[in-house]
């Protein structure tokens, strides 16, 4: 499947000058849905995952899916004060000022060996943030697979180590 022909581009959202790359067009056509989770889930097939884990709120929709087809468990990370238990929070810059990320801290085993899963690329910053707390709790980043990379952005060189997958890729 051309899973690129799914992927709904959108010119200037959310702002003037972004081209959005919007992947509901593969949620709410099942074909495509299928294809996609199998395939990020292909990308690891060699590797024995024990947990996966991504950022709200498209991470969660890619997620949790894989976790479920692998038999295993789904972590969020979400923004500040959404989870509900003790949290691990990692700060990072934006363009114009500070955002921040969490975790349950309990959510990770020592020596876990982790998934993170999201449905977008760009700069990396978004999902360093998440690797690094995925570290911070003793987890092992054993890969990080997306749906698109925008690789014009350089996000895998913000990734260095860590094995970058994704399965449809724009300058
Ligand atoms: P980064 O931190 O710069 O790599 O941005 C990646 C994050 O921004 C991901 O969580 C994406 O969901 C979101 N994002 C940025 N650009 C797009 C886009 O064109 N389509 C969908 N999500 C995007």
């Amino acid at each position: 499947m051309d899973l690129k022909e799914k992927i709904r581009v959108i010119e200037d959202f959310p702002k003037v000058g972004i081209s959005f790359k919007d992947i509901t067009t593969i949620l709410d056509d099942g074909e495509a849905f299928k294809y996609t989770i199998d395939s990020l889930i292909d990308l690891v097939k060699d590797e024995k995952i024990d947990i996966v884990v991504g950022p709200e709120a498209r991470g969660f929709l890619l997620g949790a899916p894989i976790a479920y087809a692998l038999g295993i468990g789904f972590i969020p990370v979400r923004k500040p004060g959404k989870l509900p238990g003790d949290t691990l929070r990692y700060e990072y810059a934006l363009e114009y000022g500070n955002d921040a990320l969490e975790i349950h801290k309990d959510a990770i085993k020592p020596g876990q060996r982790v998934l993170i899963v999201d449905d977008l690329l760009a700069t990396g910053g978004t999902i360093a943030s998440v690797a690094k707390l995925v570290e911070q709790l003793g987890g092992e980043v054993v890969a990080m697979n997306f749906v698109v990379e925008l690789t014009g952005l350089k996000g895998r060189d913000k990734l260095e180590g860590y094995k970058v997958n994704s399965l449809v890729q724009y300058e």
